[in-house]
């Protein structure tokens, strides 16, 4: 970065800091993973300079032979990943890859059905706060509270009452296998779309070690940047022609203007990774890694929703031990632990204090950690959860240095951005 350092030495020390922090902390939020050096290169490249309104030999812009070459590229690999007729690269963001799904087949005030926030669902699956739930009219269904799994009786419940147009599947803190079948059987009684969101999951289903949505759904949408280890970014496929026509146009020029070329590269670049066969080894270290981190929880005492995992992600119930995920989360932190506090079923405090935390193996294993390493860090997170003193997250100094020190070491042991560093 030396020709930032040159011209804005302001940013390039934040960043220094941060690159710091990423390299030198555990980095447990599921949603998070660390792109590779050449997906950051294409990121930040001079493609960004490039308008191309429009798709590739379709553009209201002239000199995109370049860029139209790079789409079709990112569009193909991305066909390959998950078995898709039909893909489109350029939502922005996971948010607006939804967007443009809902643009495509709904119209304002119809219904659509979504997991509740509080369960493990997402803003745009029907919150009230967000876009989804102030244009549609929102149902909701939720896990099972005893059990933690997807109430699908329940499910279809609703949907036969309330005949959603558009039925969502996928989260943000679903830790276990969905039932896309079942999903698609409860959608096809009451002519509804089935949408799958699988912006969490979706490198397991690359890797294929999580069931292939796509063979269900009616449309799939993901973020690009979670188990995908892509730049930030959205992505829409389907095997569905007219559903595909009407995707295309609700993102461009519907809700979106000129893509971003230089992202598009990146999830190219990121898509040929997702091809390799390493990259199938290092999603299978992602699932064996929660496993045992799970495992390793319980034994510490803590309790694990729904019992365990099949994916990138835990979430622990802190009620037995009657400490707030906002007090663990900030607990942690001091330590360079960074995970973030969710709401868990049953859940009686407000979502900015719960009685949860999520937690994910995705960073980690990208830089190496393997099942040894996850013995020690259900050791660390038990040992802080231990000594919480107060609402505020309050621990000891003597523990904040011990596990800090061991933390420093578990990233010693595994460097993450060597050439950056
Ligand atoms: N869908 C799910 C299931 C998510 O978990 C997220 C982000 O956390 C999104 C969509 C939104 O993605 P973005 O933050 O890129 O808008």
């Amino acid at each position: 970065w030396e020709n930032l350092k040159n011209s804005d030495i302001d940013i390039h020390e934040i960043m220094m800091k941060e690159l710091k922090r990423q390299e030198f902390g555990l980095e447990l939020i599921a949603s998070e993973n660390f792109a590779s050096v050449p997906v950051m290169e294409a990121m930040g490249s001079i493609l960004t300079n490039k308008y191309a309104e429009g798709y590739p030999k379709k553009r209201y812009y002239g000199g995109c032979e370049f860029v139209d070459e790079i789409e079709t590229i990112a569009r193909n690999r991305l066909k390959e990943l998950f078995d898709a007729k039909y893909a489109n690269v350029q939502p922005h963001s996971g948010s607006q890859a939804n967007m443009g799904v809902y643009f495509a087949l709904l119209k304002p005030g119809d219904t659509i059905m979504g997991m509740a926030l509080s369960h493990g669902g997402h803003l745009t699956h029907g919150s009230p706060v967000n876009f989804s739930g102030k244009l549609y009219n929102v149902v909701s269904y939720g896990v099972n509270e005893e059990t933690g799994i997807i109430d699908y009786d329940n499910v279809r419940k609703i949907a036969l009452e309330h005949k959603p147009k558009l039925i969502v599947a996928g989260g943000s803190a679903y830790a276990r296998i969905i039932d896309f079948k079942k999903f698609r059987e409860i959608a096809d009684e009451i002519n509804a779309y089935l949408m799958v969101d699988m912006a969490h999951f979706a490198g397991l289903v690359a890797a294929k070690i999580y069931p292939n949505p796509l063979e269900y759904a009616h449309v799939v949408t993901s973020t690009t940047h979670k188990t995908l280890r892509g730049p930030r970014g959205g992505i829409i496929l389907t095997n569905d022609s007219d559903i595909y026509k009407a995707v295309n146009k609700s993102i461009f020029p519907g809700i979106q203007g000129g893509p971003l070329e230089h992202v598009i590269a990146s999830k190219a670049v990121a898509f040929k990774e997702a091809l390799s066969e390493s990259f199938k080894d290092y999603q299978k270290q992602v699932v064996k890694n929660a496993k045992k981190l799970g495992e390793e929880l319980q034994k510490q005492g803590l309790d694990i929703v729904s019992g365990g995992t099949d994916s990138h992600l835990l979430l622990i119930d802190l009620n037995n031990i009657n400490i707030t995920g906002k007090a663990l989360e900030e607990a942690l932190g001091k330590c360079h632990i960074t995970v973030n506090k969710n709401t868990v079923p049953k859940e009686k405090r407000s979502p900015f204090v719960t009685s949860g935390i999520r937690i994910g193996t995705p960073a980690l294993t990208t830089r190496g950690m393997k099942e040894e390493d996850m013995i020690i860090i259900a050791e660390l997170i038990s040992k802080v959860a231990k000594n919480i003193k107060d609402e505020e997250g309050t621990i000891d100094d003597s523990i904040i240095e011990e596990v800090t020190s061991k933390v420093k070491s578990l990233c010693q042991k595994h460097p993450l951005y060597k050439e950056l560093i």
